[in-house]
């Protein structure tokens, strides 16, 4: 199984609802291993070529399929990441991206079960990552271009000053 790399058009296409679970359980098994190999976040359908809408996320140890996915509930909080992106450079490389702190995620599960997922900071930031994928959104476009290498990785105070990043305020949090 091969991973697409950017710019690949194909990673900038829409993926659509997968209808048929079991049809996809052989992909979703081969993804599972691939994501444990590489101790990846997460991995999308459509970054193995399969154009529906499911992806793995690194979830606690574990990880999540997630099928149809889709961002029920998001903070007015963003805060900054540096991300990589298995179709990015294999991961090598990190882009700075700007993403909702909190989400809840609506998706049924490997069963077919409705279910709902809530993530804060990294874990969010997984979430919102894998489910643009979906969306044919990826973090080359989000972030503007423009790569990191991790040598050259900002420190996370550095990372405060960028601007319209809410942190959590510190007074505020003690008056709760
Ligand atoms: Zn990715």
């Amino acid at each position: 199984m091969s991973i697409l790399q950017w710019p690949d058009k194909t990673l900038r296409k829409k993926s659509e609802p997968v209808t048929d679970i079991e049809r996809r359980l052989p992909a979703i098994e081969e993804m599972y291993v691939l994501v444990r190999a590489k101790r990846a976040r997460g991995l999308a359908a459509v970054q193995i070529g399969i154009m529906e809408r499911f992806c793995l996320v690194q979830y606690g140890d574990d990880y999540l399929c997630l099928i149809n996915p889709s961002i029920i509930k998001t903070s007015e909080k963003t805060s900054w990441m540096l991300e990589g992106c298995l179709s990015l450079q294999e991961g090598k490389v990190l882009v700075r991206v700007q993403r909702h702190r909190r989400v809840k995620v609506a998706y049924t599960d490997l069963a077919g079960e409705p279910r709902t997922v809530k993530g804060t900071g990294v874990q969010a930031a997984i979430f919102q990552h894998e489910i643009d994928h979906l969306d044919g959104m990826t973090i080359m476009i989000k972030g503007g271009g423009q790569v990191i290498t991790p040598a050259a990785a900002p420190t996370r105070a550095q990372m405060a000053n960028w601007g319209d990043s809410h942190r959590p305020n510190r007074r505020a949090r003690r008056a709760r």
